[in-house]
């Protein structure tokens, strides 16, 4: 899928740009311990920032929002404001292919669906250094959540991942953690609802709109019709696929 300006039109009208809710991200939060009360955070592909938002609500300290579209930072210096965190959140235009932030500087990276884009095993790799020791990383990353998936959900996968490292299960993602240098402290699966409420739903109600905004317009069909397709996928075969949050523990 090309991410063109209809694209990013159609996902700046979301509340969120992945599946997820505010009760995963401070349940993720709440498996967090023995830090100090102060905290310096990191939060990759932030978007928008609901979730950083969230962060900021529960956390005491600062909280760096990196994201590669500057409409999106915009958007949460806006609600940042708003919610009177100005002087917590920073928001950063950059790439997490080039990290430019000082090793060992973070108590917690956060990243909530975006470490698909450089792929589980590297980005754990890459953001690993720059934790503090006995710092956390806590990620939500697509997987299959049950066996045996029918042909037409695993080729749709084959083909959504073509250019990226292929769908694991959960236990394949907790190996890859304690291969690349952490401890597990948890995971769980997001409730579908996470997908419906902040997700899903303002999707097509944002589909609607572009409809009407662009008729007879070929690309923002196509566009729309691709998005169509993963919610149809999704509302057919969701007990075989969900978006995990994994908390860990940098190790070693
Ligand atoms: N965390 C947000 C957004 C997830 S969508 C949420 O859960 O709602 C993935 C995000 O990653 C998007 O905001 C996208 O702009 C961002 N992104 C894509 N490529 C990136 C890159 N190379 N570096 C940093 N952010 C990137």
């Amino acid at each position: 899928m090309g991410l063109d300006s209809y694209f990013y039109e159609l996902f700046e009208g979301l509340p969120r740009q992945g599946p997820g809710d505010n009760e995963s991200t401070k349940k993720a939060l709440h498996m967090i311990r023995q830090l100090p009360a102060t905290l310096n955070v990191l939060d990759i592909g932030c978007g928008s920032g609901t979730q950083t938002i969230e962060l900021a609500r529960n956390i005491s300290g600062t909280i760096t929002a990196l994201d590669n579209h500057q409409p999106f930072l915009d958007e949460l210096d806006r609600r940042a404001s708003r919610e009177g965190f100005s002087d917590r959140i920073r928001t950063v235009n950059g790439s997490m292919f080039s990290l430019d932030f000082a090793k060992e500087s973070f108590d917690i990276v956060w990243s909530e669906g975006a470490i698909f884009v450089i792929g589980f095993e590297r980005g754990l790799g890459e953001f690993r250094p720059l934790l503090k020791p006995g710092g956390y990383l806590a990620v939500t990353e697509l997987c299959w959540i049950k066996e045996d998936q029918p042909r037409e959900i695993a080729a749709y996968f084959e083909a959504v991942y073509e250019n990226l490292p292929a769908m694991k299960n959960v236990a394949g993602n907790h190996e890859c953690i304690e291969r690349v240098g952490y401890e597990l402290i948890g995971s769980f699966t997001l409730p579908e609802s996470a997908w419906w409420e902040s997700y899903f739903r303002p999707m097509e109600a944002g589909i609607g709109r572009m409809r009407g905004k662009y008729p007879g317009n070929a690309r923002v069909d196509e566009l729309c019709n691709e998005m169509l397709h993963e919610i149809d996928m999704y509302r057919k075969y969701s007990r075989y696929y969900g978006y995990v949050f994994y908390v860990m523990r940098k190790s070693g």
